[in-house]
């Protein structure tokens, strides 16, 4: 199973992608941790996406299509994709549509995380992950149980990312509006999109993706 989490920077996607990473053994395809792993990595690819990502702008298609292309070759045949943060423009679902079907692959379910573009941005500015295993974190809504500790590898280091401040989230959720949302009508046209109430508190979101996408997941593990 191939699903796209769609919304804007600060809906969800990455939680609840990686829920689904844990429940189903999916793998989560998110290209900014892609570019952020080869900005820290100084690779050519990091060299160039590093000064778009800081003002919160679109790094090329053809540079994160290639990357989603690496991935899905590294991926087993039966193992389920979660794209997060991709695709973002046109130029990218059709990418993604000639990446699958160059795999044998397609595309199953495009789950929209709807929500209110004011709680965006206080969303945004107050999330921090662990630095060792990745676990996501806010200031207001979730911190660890244990003041400094990690509540899933106990590690002690946390970190923010650089473009998380109110000012480059008003060019992401800009970007978002004028290149992301029109892609929706080329998935609804297939009659694939599912909407979800990115706003309910969430382990309620948990639960509506996984009456989206649950049952064929268990079906596909066995
Ligand atoms: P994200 O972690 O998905 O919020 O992405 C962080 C930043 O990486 C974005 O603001 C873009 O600069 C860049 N980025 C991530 N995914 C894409 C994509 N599919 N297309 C273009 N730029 C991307």
């Amino acid at each position: 199973m191939n699903i796209i989490l769609l919304g804007p920077p600060g809906a969800g996607k990455g939680t609840q992608a990686q829920r689904l990473v844990e429940r189903h053994g999916m793998r989560q395809l998110s290209t900014g941790d892609m570019l952020r792993a080869a900005v820290k990595a100084g690779t050519p690819v990091g060299l160039r996406a590093k000064a778009v990502m800081e003002r919160g702008e679109l790094v090329s298609d053809a540079i994160v299509s290639a990357l989603i292309g690496e991935e899905l070759d590294a991926m087993p045949p039966g193992q389920g994709a979660i794209f997060d943060g991709y695709p973002r423009t046109a130029a990218q679902a059709e990418a993604l549509d000639v990446l699958l079907e160059g795999r044998g692959r397609h595309l199953d379910r495009v789950i929209e995380l709807e929500v209110d573009e004011d709680a965006l941005v206080d969303r945004i500015t107050g999330r921090f992950t662990c630095a060792t295993c990745g676990k996501g974190y806010h200031d207001k809504f979730e911190q660890p149980k244990l003041p400094g500790t990690c509540d899933r590898c106990g590690g002690h280091e946390f970190k923010r990312r650089p473009d998380d401040n109110a000012e480059t989230v008003r060019t992401r959720l800009a970007e978002y509006r004028a290149k992301t949302a029109p892609i929706l009508p080329i998935y609804e046209a297939r009659g694939i999109v599912w909407r979800v109430d990115g706003m309910a508190p969430l382990d309620a979101v948990t639960a509506e993706i996984e009456r989206i996408v649950g049952d064929e997941a268990a079906a596909e593990r066995g």
